[in-house]
């Protein structure tokens, strides 16, 4: 499998002198084309600071990160990203939201609205097309930005904590939506999330990660078929290696002092 993105040593600090705070500590991460990620780890381990730093939001103090071989230099369309707070357009309706990313690409009037109904519709916002996002509860707005980064058809797509908002019952329906399109259309997925059992679910392999200072802990592979269902998540299998990650995350050893 080729690398899609490379995290080459990357480190990233806060703040200056004695106040000084490391966030990142020289994370060595590689992820396949076409593979699925998910980041697991107690809150302030990194997770962000490291999406942030592959989406170009974010410089890193140190290291790099590598996009097909080319180190990243701000955001970029073939990187999608999904926040865990949605961050949509007030005065846009749900529909023009929706649309908003493929204006930037050579589509007709016609083929944009067909992309966006077809990612409402995905989404279940089909009957709010028309409503400003004030109008929305906290979990459509959620489910109107992930349409909207799934229009732009990205070939990356960095997702922190996106499902986090939403009900129990449409974060199933999101997951498996997210795998049924990662399975047709072969994104690389990196995907951030507090939830043990979601990690498993999705991924390839889960990055477990460690607080103060933030850093890579250890992968593990979920070597369980594709497509991901009902009877795998109550499988043994399952229930082993979603044991071996609870583990890994929340039994960890007292930080080494650094610094
Ligand atoms: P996670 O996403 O794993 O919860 P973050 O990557 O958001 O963790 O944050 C890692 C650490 O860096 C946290 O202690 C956080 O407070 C700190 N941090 C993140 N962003 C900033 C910032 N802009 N300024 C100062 N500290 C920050
Ligand atoms: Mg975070």
């Amino acid at each position: 499998m080729t690398t899609k993105i490379d995290f080459q040593n990357v480190s990233r600090h806060f703040g200056a002198g004695s106040g000084s705070f490391l966030a990142l500590d020289r994370l060595n991460l590689q992820i396949g084309d076409g593979e699925f990620v998910t980041v697991v780890g107690p809150s302030g381990c990194g997770k962000s600071t490291a999406m942030n730093i592959a989406a170009g939001l974010l410089k890193p103090s140190d290291g790099t990160v590598l996009v097909d071989g080319s180190p990243v230099d701000g955001p970029g369309p073939e990187r999608g990203m999904i926040f865990q707070q949605y961050a949509l357009f007030p005065w846009l309706t749900v529909r023009e939201n929706v649309e908003f990313g493929l204006k930037i690409q050579k589509l007709t009037r016609r083929e944009r609205r067909e992309i966006a109904a077809h990612y409402m519709d995905l989404v279940g916002l089909s009957d709010f097309a028309e409503a400003l996002p004030k109008m929305l509860s906290g979990g459509m707005k959620q489910r109107c930005a992930i349409a909207r980064a799934y229009a732009v058809n990205p070939k990356i797509l960095l997702m922190d904590e996106p499902f986090g908002a939403l009900d129990a019952l449409t974060r199933v329906t999101m997951q498996d939506q997210l795998l049924d399109t990662w399975g047709r259309e072969r994104r690389t997925v990196m995907f951030i999330t507090h939830d043990v059992d979601e990690a498993v679910y999705l991924a390839n392999r889960v990055i477990v990660m460690a607080a103060r200072p933030g850093r890579l802990k250890e992968i593990i592979p979920v070597d369980l078929p594709y497509p991901r269902t009902e009877s795998i998540r109550l499988s043994p299998e399952f229930a082993s290696i979603r044991n071996r990650v609870w583990h890994a995350v929340y039994h960890q050893e007292p930080a080494a002092r650094v610094g």
